[in-house]
């Protein structure tokens, strides 16, 4: 049997307006003199002078660096940037960009790196994967974080649609792992039942509770932990498969036709309910569940139009043909993607 690295972040801290003890944290995994600090300015305007504090009570040094897109160009010299801090450790904090930013750019500087997710609309916090607008359109490896911290009243300050974004990207673990059982028996690769099993059960957290969520509103708290999980199951599996299949080719494949459209769960959500349908999932159950967490089950509610969605069905697959999904085993025409959208009611 081929080695297996299973790569895990240390220290994974959930608290509620706990903001203020971040230097704390910090100053517990790897005692650092100086951080570098990357976050968008919206971010910075709400939390940099709690940060600033808590930071300076532990005698922690800091250098904030402004992230503005995930460009390739932009993170190249944020990195320049922060290498001449010359500090022990680079922080994250913000709702996707920031992280990955951060992420990426200690994975190049060798530095560690911690996670500080200020919204909960995808599973990126505590996985070793970033999305880089490369010439890669899917999400590329880099380093799992050393530790995790959140804040869950800064997450339900953040609007509600980005923790229903959340819902949509872990409700496409079924369809990805389905898509891994598939791909482990057509090609024999690998297929850890453990991480298919746990990110499975992060889905169904949302599955199973969903109703409950419609009434009382989304339990920020078990949203993210799900997430969490299910980014320690991607670091077990030591890939992204138990968390990524057909429904996040479709997404990716909306990024390159339709940039800027939806965000990342919501097309996820929107994936996993036409990939459940070619897989022969119950995926008018993945419809009921996204409408009850407040995520988009149609094209027209994230501006896409009808040849959009068609299109990207149909690149799906061949952005990332080593990776074996139900999309291999359907000869996806103009017209199949057509009925497919039409008949889970997307289009
Ligand atoms: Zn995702």
């Amino acid at each position: 049997m081929q080695s297996h690295t299973m790569e895990l972040p240390r220290l994974i801290v959930v608290g509620e307006n706990n903001m203020s003890e971040i230097g704390e944290f910090l100053f517990s995994l790897n005692k650092p003199k100086i951080v570098s600090l990357i976050s968008g300015i919206n971010v910075q305007k709400i939390l940099k002078l709690k940060i600033e504090k808590s930071l300076k009570l532990k005698k922690i040094k800091f250098v904030w660096h402004t992230s503005k897109d995930n460009q390739v160009d932009s993170i190249k010299q944020i990195e320049k940037d922060v290498k001449k801090d010359h500090s022990n450790l680079v922080v994250g904090i913000g709702g996707g960009r920031s992280v990955d930013t951060a992420k990426m750019v200690s994975f190049n500087l060798d530095l560690p790196f911690v996670s500080v997710p200020t919204a909960a609309s995808h599973d990126g916090m505590a996985s070793p994967f970033v999305s880089v607008k490369t010439d890669k359109p899917h999400s590329i490896v880099a380093t799992a974080p050393l530790g995790v911290f959140v804040d869950i009243d800064v997450i339900k300050k953040a609007p509600s649609k980005l923790l229903a974004s959340g819902c949509g990207d872990l409700i496409a673990n079924i369809i990805a792992v389905k898509d891994w059982q598939l791909g482990h028996k057509k090609t024999g690769e690998y297929y850890g039942m453990y991480s298919a099993d746990l990110a499975t059960m992060s889905a169904k957290i949302v599955m199973e509770n969903s109703s409950k969520y419609s009434k009382e509103g989304l339990d920020a708290r078990v949203i993210v932990e799900a997430l969490i999980s299910a980014g320690v199951a991607s670091c077990i599996a030591g890939s992204s498969r138990p968390c990524s299949g057909a429904e996040h080719l479709f997404s990716h494949a909306l990024d390159k036709i339709a940039p800027g459209k939806g965000l990342h769960g919501e097309k996820c959500g929107i994936g996993s309910i036409m990939m459940g349908k070619l897989q022969g999932q119950d995926w008018k159950k993945i419809v009921k569940t996204l409408k009850e967490v407040g995520a988009p089950t149609t094209a027209k509610q994230i501006g896409l139009d009808k040849d959009e969605v068609i299109n990207a069905l149909m690149i799906a697959q061949e952005l990332r043909p080593e990776r074996y999904t139900i999309l291999k085993e359907v000869n996806m025409t103009k017209q199949r993607a057509l009925n497919l959208a039409k008949s889970t009611g997307v289009i």
